[in-house]
């Protein structure tokens, strides 16, 4: 058995020979994908949000939103980026100043039945459809959703 080492991201020990480093630090394989899954969707939420408001960094507000809602509803962030951009891209909702991103657990499990049903819609049109037809399905306003959750489980948000 080699040097015992802890994961941070799941604060377990595992051996260090069997684990990933990454700036000095050792996480299980596992652990090291999730967080840097995390990262990456953390990265895509703020863009987003920044984007919308039009601000170049979120604000400490915001960010503390972010945190309880994954604290408190554990939510996912990629299920919240998904649910603002069911509110104010697919509903066409606008921005309330002031307000935050407090709407997201009004529209999070609407804008998850939204992207699943979406999702087996692509699916039954990847079945059924040749190809050559399929350019239609690009004109489709909501196709650039589907093809970007189509990456991620939705069922696991
Ligand atoms: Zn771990």
């Amino acid at each position: 058995m080699g040097r015992q080492v802890k994961c941070p991201y799941c604060e377990r020990k595992l051996d260090k020979d069997e684990s990933y480093e990454y700036k000095k630090r050792y996480y299980h394989v596992e652990c090291f994908e999730e967080w840097n899954q995390e990262k990456t969707h953390r990265e895509e939420l703020l863009s987003y949000v920044c984007n919308l408001y039009k601000m170049d960094a979120p604000t400490g507000m915001m960010l503390k939103q972010i945190k309880d809602f994954q604290t408190d509803y554990k939510y996912k962030l990629k299920g919240m980026e998904l649910a603002l951009r069911y509110f104010h891209d697919t509903l066409g909702n606008s921005v309330v100043e002031g307000a935050g991103i407090g709407i997201i657990p009004f529209v999070y499990e609407d804008a998850k039945k939204h992207y699943i049903q979406l999702s087996k819609v692509e699916e039954s049109v990847e079945n059924t459809t040749p190809k050559k037809t399929r350019v239609v399905e690009v004109q489709s306003p909501t196709f650039n959703y589907t093809s970007k959750i189509h990456k991620i489980d939705i069922t696991s948000l």
